[in-house]
């Protein structure tokens, strides 16, 4: 099975808008502000939707998906699928400082 949905062309992500395109042209693409965040395989094939071709690409088998966020855009950000965003693990994070907040004082 290698069935190619037609969301999720790799694209600059920076201006985030939505992956729906048939027949992945530039005439028939939509350029509405994507919403969402859709991650198609373990491989993190990811794409990029508004809230209308969502639903179509319901259609689809999934992965994961999160409402898109300011660290989707980011080069490097990596699929957090607890968090249900993009981040960066390991670094100053807000992840890390939500992790952080719940022990204080506990070293030593
Ligand atoms: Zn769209
Ligand atoms: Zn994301």
């Amino acid at each position: 099975m290698n069935i190619t949905p037609p969301i999720g062309r790799i694209m600059d992500t920076s201006r985030q808008p939505c992956g729906y395109s048939p027949g992945d042209t530039d005439a028939n693409t939509c350029m509405q502000p994507a919403t969402w965040h859709i991650a198609w395989d373990a491989d993190l094939e990811n794409g990029l939707a508004c809230d209308e071709h969502m639903i179509y690409a319901k259609q689809f088998a999934y992965v994961d998906r999160h409402p898109v966020g300011v660290d989707c855009a980011m080069p490097g950000s990596t699929w957090d699928f607890e968090e249900k965003r993009c981040g960066y693990p390991g670094s100053s994070a807000p992840a890390v400082a939500h992790a952080a907040a719940g022990q204080p004082g506990e070293q030593g």
